[in-house]
């Protein structure tokens, strides 16, 4: 479908991905849209413009929900309410040990805007909006997710979700790629991801420090050591932040109350919001990143007794 409006604006919505890519190459600045509630807003209230719009809500290879023994496959226009439905669905089906990482998602998505907005809006378009307080972004990035891009000559390549976000809302995308998918691996036996979220409202408003948190223990002579940690938060800096100290920290230790407190000391020093931060509330954003991981290292020895 092609529609041609005012002011030469042109308007595409193809049904393949070979139509995407050749409509991306023909038009360099072409904006991709899906739900359109983060282009809609630059659009009314930012006054961007943009001449050539291409819709790709209908491409089947951007809408794919699969599984394999790795993990979960998912396109970048799968519509946020698609998604809730089958994770619920995979974590009915599959052992727990396997879908920590999907419960996080699935328990994020419930404090995600409201129905009408996770109706139509995509995974990939809160992805490539790379927004500092995005809720998922951080979870993606704890739980190892990887998203593969493709250009439009149909060169794909993969790049881990902690590597995608460069910087304020700017991702590691070409001009001529785009988002097709994230992959999110199952979670192994011992190995743990959770969600954090903390808004004025408690339904439908966007974070003031949101979070993703994962690690994965080794059992060994009854004591539980730490192998692999990923402490990723949002709201505190212009991308999702990765508090790369604490996790370096936790590698190796014991998960016991020292560990607990090395972290929140470390955590201070990953931290840094200086008393003129865009946002505001410096002192209760730092105890709610402190807070949090209070929370999860709770989680964790809850989950393990
Ligand atoms: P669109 O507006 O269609 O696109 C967004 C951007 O992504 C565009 O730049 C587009 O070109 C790009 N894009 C899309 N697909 C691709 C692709 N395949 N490859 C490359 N680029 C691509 N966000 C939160 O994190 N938490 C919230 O609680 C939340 N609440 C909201 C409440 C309201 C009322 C509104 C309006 C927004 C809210 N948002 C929230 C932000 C927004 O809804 C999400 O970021 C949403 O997932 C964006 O998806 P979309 O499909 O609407 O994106």
């Amino acid at each position: 479908l092609s529609l041609h409006g005012f002011e030469g604006i042109k308007w595409y919505r193809p049904l393949r991905l070979q139509q995407v890519l050749d409509l991306k190459s023909l038009y360099r600045d072409a904006k991709l849209v899906i739900g359109n509630t983060e282009v809609g807003i630059e659009t009314k209230f930012k006054n961007l413009q943009y001449k050539v719009l291409i819709s790709v809500t209908h491409v089947p290879e951007l809408n794919i929900l699969s599984l394999n023994e790795k993990g979960l496959e998912i396109g970048a226009s799968v519509r946020l309410i698609e998604l809730q439905k089958f994770l619920r669905k995979v974590i009915t089906d599959y052992p727990d040990d396997k879908t920590s990482s999907c419960k996080a998602i699935l328990e994020q998505l419930k404090w995600f805007a409201g129905n009408q907005i996770k109706n139509v809006a995509s995974v990939g378009g809160n992805i490539c909006t790379a927004s500092p307080i995005s809720d998922l972004n951080p979870l993606w990035m704890a739980a190892g997710a990887i998203f593969q891009v493709i250009s439009c000559k149909g060169n794909v390549r993969t790049i881990p979700a902690k590597d995608f976000f460069l910087s304020y809302r700017k991702v590691n995308l070409t001009y001529d790629e785009i988002l097709l998918s994230i992959f999110l691996p199952w979670t192994r036996h011992f190995e743990f991801v959770k969600e954090f979220k903390q808004a004025h409202r408690r339904e439908d408003d966007i974070a003031l420090v949101n979070a993703g948190m994962r690690v994965f223990l080794k059992h060994d002579h009854g004591t539980l050591e730490v192998l692999d940690a990923s402490i990723v938060y949002g709201g505190i800096a212009p991308v999702s932040l990765t508090a790369t100290m604490t996790e370096n920290y936790l590698i190796g230790k014991k998960w016991d109350d020292i560990l607990l407190q090395g972290a929140l000391k470390i955590l201070q020093e990953d931290i840094v919001l200086t008393e003129n931060a865009p946002g505001g509330m410096v002192e209760f954003r730092k105890s709610l990143s402190s807070s949090f991981f209070f929370k999860f290292f709770s989680f964790v020895t809850n989950e393990l007794n």
